[in-house]
């Protein structure tokens, strides 16, 4: 019987973080709800103790359902009947076993039925759904949209929709439309009110909608008339019961197989306006697609940690020239570099599940009563730095993700070509992690205002202000000399900060900003458990080796040569 969640220790470590009394407390809010619901926790001891025992259930119907469901599912994959989307049989049961376990809207409050769970625990059930099927976790980890309509919509909407939830209602996110992908701001589907019905209709069509079938589905519309940007977008929730929608096709794709991609046509459905018009795009979607973006990157660790172990089975097993190929430099060198890798990820996807953790559960506790000065402070802290790492997150553990899956065939030799083991489906699934819920191209166009006004580098500067042990001093010279050279850099390229020069290096000086950031997370780590330190140690001399290739080509670039790169123009 395998438990996923049990097997892996890293898990443990992370959800025990010191930081997590601050984020229980506040969510909990002096532990209020132990008046009214018989199974709410009584202190910060009693909510640790549920979010183990919860995860521990992830852990074994994943160890025992989902992760032995993957094949099949992926071979089956859903199919279009009668308008209707089915899942492959495996999909059904994975989701019925979450449903029965009451693991569907885990972080909503108590009394729409859900667990109040904080964002580190939910985190990392979707880490641990991921690594047991990558696909499957889309449909799971869907149940955002529960979290955007609790925060934004009125409270007939909440109380129509969440407690569905519980009860195992699926829900989609209809944003994309073929000339509407990376840029929101040109969606076209209609939103028409009727002033005597009291009622929005939509027509349209939305594109590459994961789950489009589902229950509940939140909607971007235009529905101010003649405008054509950003803040003419409102949300919409759509009930599928009105069958109002047709589901043209499912997208034949190549990886995450299970989870249905759709094509829609919405023709005269009614749906219900989630919070204010003209907030659709710049406040309600920017904050489910922040959370959608955390879930990719547990996702993309999940990937990571499955292929890792994927590889790591295989190079023991496996005898070349009289020996098990790990024991070849080339080999366990690769090997090395995935666990490395996947530990400096999961270190950043806990870091920023904390962030945002703590600022929602403010920006709850600010409905109920006003935030004192110093409250109203530490969430803009929170949140600040939150939008900081989001990007940087769904950035480096997509690309992660990513490289380990390609190393992991490589491993693998021939046979990982081959459908016969695992991999050649994680390689595949890998593949979207980088393109959805905005590429990696759009992740850089965010982070790269944390370069150019400070944020990152003021958020360095705290790490180095922080006391490490004397073991630790080799690694933390590094990451200050890591420090040196980016600041450097950016005031050179800075020079040319009106001109594409800025943008085309962005992501070179995001990625050596990342490199600084996930080190000194992997080092604080070593600090609370030294088994850590061997990963902050390799991590760091290769992210120092990786940022000196970045600055010499930067410092050497001259903006004419921007021209060798325009080929098109
Ligand atoms: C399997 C799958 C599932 C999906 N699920 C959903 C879903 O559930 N809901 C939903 O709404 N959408 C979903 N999508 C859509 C997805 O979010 C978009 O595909 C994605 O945002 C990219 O948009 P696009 O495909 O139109 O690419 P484009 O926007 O056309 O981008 C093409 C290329 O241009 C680059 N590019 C574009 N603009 C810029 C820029 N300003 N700067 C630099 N580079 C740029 C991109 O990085 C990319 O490399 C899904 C897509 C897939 C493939």
């Amino acid at each position: 019987m395998a438990n996923y969640y049990n097997d892996n220790e890293n898990l443990n470590f992370h959800l025990n973080h010191p930081l997590m009394k601050k984020c229980v407390d506040l969510k909990e809010d002096n532990y209020k709800d132990a008046a009214h619901f018989d199974f709410a926790p009584l202190d910060f001891e009693d909510t640790m103790d549920t979010y183990n025992k919860t995860l521990e259930i992830v852990g074994e119907i994943c160890g025992d359902i989902i992760g032995p469901n993957a094949e099949s599912v992926d071979q089956e994959g859903p199919q279009l009947k009668d308008n209707e989307v089915i899942y492959a049989k495996g999909t059904s049961q994975n989701y019925k076993s979450l449903v029965d376990a009451g693991l569907i809207g885990m972080s909503l409050p108590r009394k729409y039925k859900g667990l109040n769970f904080s964002i580190v625990p939910y985190v990392m059930a979707a880490e641990i759904v991921s690594r047991a099927d990558a696909g499957f976790a889309n449909i799971w980890g869907l149940q955002d949209c529960a979290e955007t309509i609790h925060e934004f919509g009125d409270d007939a909407i909440k109380d129509e929709f969440l407690p569905r939830f519980f009860d195992g209602a699926t829900a989609a996110m209809d944003l994309t439309e073929p000339d509407a992908g990376s840029d929101l701001q040109a969606v076209m589907l209609k939103a028409s009110y009727n002033e005597e019905e009291d009622q929005w209709y939509l027509n349209g069509v939305k594109r590459f909608i994961t789950n489009g079938d589902a229950d509940i589905s939140l909607v971007l519309a235009r529905s101010e008339e003649g405008s054509s940007d950003g803040r003419g977008l409102s949300l919409f929730v759509y009930d599928r019961t009105e069958q109002k929608v047709v589901v043209r096709r499912i997208e034949n794709k190549m990886g995450i197989k299970g989870s249905p991609t759709c094509e829609l046509v919405f023709e005269n459905a009614p749906a219900k306006l989630v919070g204010n018009r003209r907030l659709g795009l710049i406040k309600y979607v920017m904050s489910l697609m922040n959370s959608a973006r955390l879930g990719v990157g547990a996702q993309s660790v999940g990937i990571a940690e499955a292929a890792y172990r994927e590889a790591l089975k295989y190079a023991k097993e496996r005898e070349q020239f009289g020996k098990a190929i790990i024991h070849y430099p080339a080999v366990y060198e690769m090997i090395t570099n995935m666990k490395v890798k996947t530990d400096g990820i999961r270190s950043l996807l806990y870091a920023t599940s904390r962030l945002v953790d703590i600022y929602k559960s403010y920006g709850f506790l600010s409905e109920g009563r006003s935030l004192t000065p110093e409250e109203r402070k530490d969430q803009k802290y929170y949140s600040r730095k939150a939008d900081m790492f989001t990007p940087l997150l769904k950035l480096i553990a997509s690309e992660y993700s990513n490289e380990i899956a390609y190393d992991a065939v490589q491993v693998h030799g021939g046979t990982g070509f081959m459908k016969d083991f695992p991999i050649e489906r994680i390689y595949r699934d890998a593949r979207i992690t980088t393109i959805y819920e905005g590429t990696s191209q759009l992740q850089v166009v965010a982070a790269i205002r944390g370069i150019g006004n400070g944020s990152y580098l003021k958020y360095i500067q705290e790490f180095e202000a922080q006391e490490y042990n004397e073991d630790l001093n080799t690694i933390k010279s590094r990451l200050i000399k890591m420090t040196e050279k980016f600041e450097k850099i950016v005031t050179i390229v800075e020079k040319d900060k009106m001109s594409e020069l800025w943008d085309f290096h962005a992501r070179r000086m995001v990625e050596m900003a990342a490199n600084i950031i996930i080190g000194y997370l992997l080092l604080d780590d070593a600090m609370r458990d030294m088994n850590y330190k061997k990963s902050a140690d390799i991590f760091t001399q290769k992210g120092m080796a990786q940022n000196e290739e970045k600055f010499n080509y930067m410092e050497n670039f001259d903006i004419k040569d921007l021209e060798h790169f325009q080929l098109s123009s």
